[in-house]
């Protein structure tokens, strides 16, 4: 499909992109150090704390004024909070924090959805020193408690709904909660604006140092519980220039990021990236639609929009007319991440939105992005872009004794392998020192991404080495889903794969086999699906359970999703050497 030049780039209104020349700025790059990316604190020598970088900072600048968060309610309303404000607010819950036994390194989860206050709790979270774990709000109830567990979380902050109907079911299991802050107030909570109110607009900032944790992010493996990835206040300087170069972010910016900060794209880019620039952010309570979307775009006068390939094969799917009755022309560039982006959206948002998607590629691991197709440089559709400066990356192979070799040839496929060392890296899984250390090979950490480099040294994904699933850009491990249906009485074993979808890209589907004394009907799908929903959530559940007889097993009784997958799909089953027999 050749190349595509994001030609606005060059309006004589538009200043240049931070990232100009790629080559040059990438050739002998070296991270800055947090002081001398952001500020030398007089009062707190040595200390770094993204709270204080992403509002007081500015404060102390003379940019209080600048509105931080425009932040749009369900209803349609927006609440304005200039930097000025932002910093007191989040001074007045670190505040809170201290005056309810929270201390440093204590971790403070949310359950909300996209509110002021869950902006204003991350950064009092950080002021406080303590750590900051956000949980995505259409999680239930086990997924909740098993982060929560596996982080023993001390407060949790999220709403009345949230709780009664998410958290009470598994309180008792959550010996380490001592803390419950309801916004907009209820039962069994602390009211987070009663308790904000009474408080000081200024605080303590604690004396957090770059290498101090800041924030955990749950991500899923192919086996096991939800991995607890670390990453430090330091990380912060790859938020900021990753955030400049990948995503040309500037002060004067109206920046939408329309990921939830439930997981780590709308907490690195969606409140800590465009605070620590200085721009204003724009947050949406309300989920996916096609003409609110436009109509954010135009009333806010968003200049960089940040979404995931999902939305845009639906925004595709509403039509190329609807668009036209909306005026963009404040969008100076739209960016990608999340999943693969199919090259015809790239070609799509050239011809209609009249920007085309610049497609970028990260994990939750790397905290920030490593590779993307950035403004200065000719985009190829299909393809991730190339690497951040200060990134190296390589295409790799795993040998069966665990050492790793280079793939060297142009376009032939390996694992994607990034040297370790950067600042947004994660140090470790929480209370899994050896999983981490499995990531790691020689200093290089490997992505479990398959990918190919082209000659020019662009990325193209091929697709994940493991057996995790994509759905709607959210990352979910099979073990949990399968975890989740064993608990229910009829369900003797269960295996859980992606099947292909053409908006989702990928939905769960769960192949089950039941106890003796159950029926594969109807009523017991549905059952089944309902339970799963419930306990799982609505981001989490299969969409499809087709009952078997039994599951294609290894010999040491794992069930084979890959072997699921290729039958599901149709195609050859591969290595079917460890299957025990089937029965
Ligand atoms: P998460 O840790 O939840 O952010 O998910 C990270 C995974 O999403 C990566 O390891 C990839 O498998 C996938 N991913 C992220 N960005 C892209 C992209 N631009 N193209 C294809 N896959 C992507």
């Amino acid at each position: 499909m050749g190349t595509v030049t994001d030609r606005r780039m060059n309006d004589n209104n538009r200043s240049a992109p931070n990232l100009a020349d790629y080559e040059s700025v990438r050739q002998g790059f070296v991270w800055p150090t947090p002081e001398e990316a952001f500020s030398r604190r007089a009062d707190a020598p040595g200390c770094f704390n993204i709270g204080y970088e992403a509002t007081d900072r500015h404060v102390a600048a003379g940019r209080g004024r600048r509105v931080a968060l425009r932040s749009i309610a369900a209803n349609g309303l927006a609440t304005t909070l200039t930097y000025a404000r932002l910093a007191e607010d989040s001074a007045r819950f670190a505040n809170v924090l201290a005056d309810l036994g929270i201390v440093a390194g204590d971790r403070v989860f949310t359950l909300l959805g996209r509110v002021p206050a869950l902006y204003i709790a991350a950064l009092g979270t950080w002021k406080r020193g303590a750590v900051f774990s956000p949980l995505f709000s259409a999680f239930g109830p086990e997924p909740i408690k098993a982060r929560m567990q596996i982080a023993e979380a001390k407060a949790l902050v999220t709403t009345a709904r949230f709780f009664e109907r998410k958290v009470k079911p598994v309180l008792a299991d959550l010996p380490s909660l001592k803390t419950i802050i309801l916004v907009c107030g209820g039962d069994g909570g602390v009211d987070f604006d009663a308790a904000l109110a009474g408080r000081p607009t200024t605080c303590h900032i604690a004396p957090t140092r770059a290498d101090d944790l800041a924030v955990i992010h749950f991500t899923s493996g192919t086996t096991g519980r939800p991995k607890g990835a670390m990453h430090v206040h330091g990380a912060a300087v790859a938020h900021k220039l990753t955030a400049a170069y990948a995503l040309d972010l500037k002060p004067d910016d109206i920046f939408w990021c329309t990921a939830d900060p439930g997981w780590v794209t709308g907490t690195s880019y969606g409140i800590i990236a465009p605070l620590l620039i200085g721009c204003t952010l724009v947050s949406d309570e309300e989920e996916f639609d096609a003409e609110r979307w436009y109509g954010n775009l135009e009333r806010d006068r968003v200049t960089v929009w940040y979404t995931a390939p999902t939305a845009v094969r639906m925004l595709m799917k509403a039509g190329d007319d609807l668009p036209r009755r909306y005026d963009l022309s404040r969008l100076r560039l739209i960016a990608s991440v999340g999943e693969p982006l199919n090259p015809q959206a790239v070609i799509w948002g050239r011809d209609v939105l009249k920007r085309p998607i610049h497609d970028n590629w990260w994990q939750t691991e790397t905290g920030g992005i490593m590779i993307s197709n950035f403004l200065s440089m000719p985009i190829r559709p299909g393809s991730m872009g190339r690497p951040v400066p200060g990134i190296e990356a390589a295409v790799v192979r795993r040998e069966a004794s665990g050492a790793m070799t280079f793939v060297e040839t142009p376009n032939e496929q390996g694992e994607l392998a990034l040297k370790a060392g950067w600042p947004s890296m994660f140090t470790g899984y929480l209370h899994e020192e050896k999983r981490y250390r499995q990531c790691f090979v020689d200093g290089w950490y490997l992505t479990g991404d398959l990918v190919r480099r082209d000659a020019d040294g662009y990325y193209w994904f091929v697709g994940r080495a493991d057996d995790v699933i994509k759905s709607a850009g959210h990352l979910i491990g099979p073990f949990e889903v399968e975890s989740a249906l064993l608990e229910h009485p009829a369900v003797a074993e269960a295996g859980v794969i992606g099947i292909p979808d053409p908006v989702a890209m990928e939905v769960v589907k769960a192949f089950v086999a039941l106890r003796p004394g159950h029926t594969t009907d109807e009523s017991l799908r549905k059952d089944l699906l309902a339970h799963a929903r419930k306990r799982l959530g609505p981001a989490v559940a299969p969409r499809y359970i087709e009952f078997c007889k039994s599951l294609p097993k290894t010999r040491s009784g794992k069930v084979m999703r890959r072997l699921l997958k290729a039958r599901e799909l149709g195609l050859p089953e591969g290595d079917t050497s460890m299957l025990e027999v089937e029965k």
